[in-house]
């Protein structure tokens, strides 16, 4: 069976754009796959984290997993910092990483721009997913486009470490979706829409109360035409929001078209926030009932332990080529 895993950093509130971007494919691939859905944690401290925050927030995302549709019972849903193999490979591929590689990483530019202290981590971290992904010899890796990246720093560091010490890592592949891989702002449309986003206009959160998800898309930011149209270069706002309708309606991109045609933006942002709201509302409504329980303690516990065991054969095999003593 193949191996996917991928990971989202509870730096936020989840957004829309996580769910289409990356989860509907982690619910899409755990029939396939052997899949492993991980809660980053470690990448979460890459920025200041307030420790009762960072708790909260890890255990409300891997309720929003189970919420979204992983099932426990086929994908392993775990902390990261519950698994210490990540942490460890992470560090041993640090040093096959070169500085002028991390320094390209458009992320990390984005993310330290105009900020008066940057921590190491932030500039480290893409070494760290690179471990995240090769330490189950991951085959498929679903993301939105923004990590495209940070994948393709991964499979070069794959191949070097291969190269160097003989063949260890499978060489992983990206799973992007072709709607929806990069889900914009809704007050800025050349932003990607980010949970850590200090503006909350900018995203729907997938906890957002229906209300609430209705006026933010009615003051989404649209062009001052009235044709409902995709065309990313002349009509990016508005081609943004027809990718949020077809991922969360069965309409293609030009179902969507000839649905409006002739008519004004009012009525498709109407339709479209109810759309959002249909999807959002039964995946709240489990979110609530799990958080309940108190089942996602055991949920975590039984993931990590089925990922650790993964994860401790690649670790054994990476040190040994690399050169390390056995510990026993
Ligand atoms: P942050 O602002 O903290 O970086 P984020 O919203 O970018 O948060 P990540 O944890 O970095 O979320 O990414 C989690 C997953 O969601 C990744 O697979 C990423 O590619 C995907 N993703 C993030 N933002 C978007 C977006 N706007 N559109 C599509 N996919 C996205
Ligand atoms: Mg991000």
């Amino acid at each position: 069976k193949k191996t996917v895993l991928s990971g989202i950093t509870p730096s936020g509130r989840l957004t829309l754009g996580n769910y289409i971007g990356a989860m509907k494919n982690y619910v899409k691939l755990q029939d396939l796959y052997q899949c492993n859905y991980m809660v980053a944690d470690l990448h979460a401290i890459t920025v200041p984290q307030e420790p009762e925050d960072l708790r909260e927030r890890s255990e409300a995302n891997a309720a929003l997993y189970i919420a979204a549709g992983i099932d426990p019972s086929k994908s392993n849903v775990y902390l990261q910092s519950a698994v210490s193999q990540h942490a460890e490979l992470g560090w041993l591929l640090t040093t096959l990483t070169s500085m002028g590689e991390l320094e390209r990483m458009t992320q990390f530019k984005d993310k330290s721009e105009g900020k008066e202290s940057v921590g190491a981590g932030l500039f480290v971290y893409p070494s760290l997913m690179a471990a995240d992904i090769l330490i189950y010899n991951t085959d498929l890796v679903p993301v939105g486009e923004d990590q495209k990246q940070h994948l393709e720093l991964t499979r070069d560091l794959a191949g070097r470490f291969n190269n160097r010490f003989g063949k260890c890592f499978t060489i992983p592949e990206p799973y992007i979706p072709e709607v929806g891989a990069r889900i914009m702002s809704l007050d800025d449309v050349s932003k990607k829409m980010s949970k850590s986003s200090a503006v909350p206009a900018s995203y729907i959160a997938l906890l957002d109360a229906p209300d609430v998800i209705r006026k933010k898309i009615s003051r989404a930011t649209t062009d001052s035409g009235a044709e409902v149209r995709y065309d990313v270069a002349t009509k990016p706002e508005v081609s943004n929001l027809m990718s949020i309708y077809s991922q969360c309606s069965d309409l293609s991109l030009e179902d969507i078209r000839v649905k409006y045609e002739g008519k004004m933006y009012g009525g498709f942002k109407k339709d479209l926030a109810e759309v959002i709201v249909a999807t959002l509302e039964p995946l709240q409504n489990r979110y609530y009932e799990i958080r309940s329980t108190g089942e996602i303690q055991d949920i975590l516990a039984q993931g990590a332990e089925n990922a650790s065991k993964l994860a401790t054969q690649t670790l054994d095999e990476v040190k040994q080529r690399m050169g390390f003593l056995p510990s026993r």
